[in-house]
C-alpha cells in the first residue's frame, strides 16, 4: 500500500497494490464481476456495485493517486471523461480560463458541449501568466493549463498561475497527459487538480483508453465521485489492469523517451529543411528554463515545422516506416501525426492558426525503439518530401 516514504519508482510498480487476500496472487486480479454478495443489507466487504466501486479499479486509483503525491485518485472511461468529470463540479454562470493551445478533444467539449449547459470558457495564451490574469472575472471558478502543451509543446509556469489564480479563489487543473507523473507532478506545484489521459504513458502501449483525477481536496475528491457514480463514465476492469500493468515500467519507459526525443530534436533542429522545432529541452525553446525548474526531463514529444507547409507536411508523413501515421501519443511505439487533420481538426482553423498552430505542423510522439532506426527513419521521410 502507499508509503509516503517511498520512492516514486516503487511507489509505481507497488502502490494501490496487495497480494490478492484469497490466493495470494501477485498481480492484482481483473475483478470480472458486476456485484458483490453482502452478508446482510448494507453489510459488505466494501464493494455492492461496480460502477460505485470497483476492486481493479480501486487499485489504479490508488496507484495513480500515489504517482501524483496526492490523495485521492478518480478513474474514468476516457481522459475526456476525466476531463468533463472536472468541468461538471462547476455551474451554469461559472467561467473557466482555459489555455489556447489544449487537446482538441478538450476544446470540443468545452466549447460545443458545456457551453451548451451555461459554463463560459476564455482561451488564453497561459504560458503567459500575465494574461491568465488578465483573463480572470469575478465568476471564474477554474483555470484549465496543460503544459507542455498539444502539440506546439508550449510551456505554462504551474507555480506562477496557481498563484495568483489561488490568491483570487480559483482552482486550478492541470492536464499532466504530456509529461506524465514521472516528469511533473503538479499537486506539488500548487494545482487542486491533475488530470491525465491514461490512455498515452501511464498506459504506455497504445492498448487502453482510460483517464483519471487526482486531488488532495477532500470535498472535490467527494463531488467527483458523486459525478462518476451518477454519470457512469467508468472504466472496466481489464482496462484499469493495462493501465495498472502500464504504470509499474513508466519510468523506465519515460527515461526513454526522453532520450530519444531530445536525440531527435536536436538534430532537427540542426537539419536545413526544418523552419521550426518545438521542443522544451532545446535551449532555445521559449519555455526552456520553466520547463526545466518544473520537470524532471522533458518528454518524449516533438512537434515541427517543414519547409514548404502543408503540402510538404503531408507528403513527410506518408512516408515513414518506422514512425506510424497515427493519433495518439505515449506508447512504446512511435507516431508521427498531422494535428491540422487529425487531432486538432475540431478547432476551427481561424483559431488554429490565431494559436500558432498552423496547417504545416507536424507531431511525433517519439517511442522507445533504437534511436539510430529513428534517426534514419526521419531524415529519410524529410528528404523523400522534398518537392
Ligand atoms: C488524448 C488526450 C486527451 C483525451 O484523452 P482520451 O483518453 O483520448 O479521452 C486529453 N488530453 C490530452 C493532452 C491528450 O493527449
Amino acid at each position: 500500500m502507499t508509503e509516503p516514504a517511498m520512492k516514486f519508482d516503487t511507489l509505481a510498480v507497488h502502490a494501490g497494490q496487495a497480494p490478492d487476500p484469497a490466493t495470494g496472487a501477485i498481480m492484482t486480479p481483473v475483478y470480472l464481476t458486476s456485484t458483490y454478495v453482502q452478508e446482510a443489507p448494507e453489510k459488505h466487504k466494501g464493494f455492492d456495485y461496480s460502477r460505485t466501486a470497483h476492486p481493479t479499479r480501486l487499485a489504479l486509483e490508488g496507484n495513480l493517486a500515489a504517482l501524483e503525491g496526492g490523495r485521492f485518485g478518480i478513474c474514468f472511461a476516457s481522459g475526456v471523461a476525466a476531463i468533463s468529470a472536472v468541468i461538471q463540479t462547476l455551474s451554469p454562470g461559472d467561467h473557466v480560463v482555459c489555455g489556447r493551445d489544449v487537446y482538441g478533444g478538450t476544446y470540443r467539449v468545452f466549447k460545443r458541449h458545456f457551453e451548451r449547459f451555461g459554463v463560459r470558457f476564455s482561451f488564453v495564451e497561459t504560458s503567459d501568466p500575465a494574461a491568465v490574469e488578465k483573463a480572470i472575472l469575478p465568476e471564474t471558478k477554474l483555470a484549465w493549463i496543460e503544459t507542455p502543451s498539444n502539440p506546439l509543446l508550449r510551456v505554462t509556469d504551474i507555480r506562477a498561475v496557481c498563484r495568483l489564480a489561488s490568491g483570487r479563489g480559483v482552482r486550478v487543473a492541470v492536464d499532466n497527459t504530456f509529461a506524465s507523473p514521472a516528469l511533473q507532478n503538479p499537486l506539488r506545484l500548487g494545482a487542486h487538480l491533475v488530470v491525465h489521459s491514461t490512455t498515452k504513458y501511464l498506459g504506455g502501449h497504445s492498448d487502453v483508453i482510460g483517464g483519471c483525477v487526482v486531488t488532495d481536496d477532500a470535498g472535490l475528491h467527494e463531488n467527483l465521485r458523486f459525478i462518476q457514480n451518477s454519470l457512469g463514465a467508468v472504466p472496466g476492469p481489464l482496462d484499469c489492469f493495462l493501465v495498472l500493468r502500464g504504470t509499474k515500467t513508466l519510468s523506465v519507459r519515460m527515461k526513454r523517451h526522453c532520450e530519444n526525443a531530445a536525440t531527435l530534436a536536436r538534430r532537427l533542429s540542426r537539419h536545413p529543411d526544418a523552419a521550426a522545432v518545438h521542443y522544451p529541452g532545446l535551449p532555445a525553446h521559449p519555455g526552456h528554463a520553466t520547463a526545466a525548474a518544473q520537470m524532471s526531463g522533458f518528454g518524449g514529444m516533438i512537434s515541427f515545422e517543414l519547409h514548404g507547409g502543408l503540402e510538404r507536411a503531408k507528403r513527410m508523413v506518408s512516408r515513414t516506416k518506422v514512425f506510424a501515421l497515427a493519433e495518439s501519443l505515449g506508447g512504446v511505439e512511435s507516431l508521427v501525426s498531422h494535428p491540422a487533420s487529425m487531432t486538432h481538426g475540431a478547432i476551427p482553423r481561424e483559431e488554429r492558426i490565431k494559436s500558432g498552430l498552423s496547417d504545416g505542423l507536424i507531431r511525433l510522439s517519439v517511442g522507445i525503439e533504437d534511436i539510430d532506426d529513428l534517426t534514419r527513419d526521419l531524415e529519410a521521410a524529410i528528404a523523400a518530401s522534398r518537392p
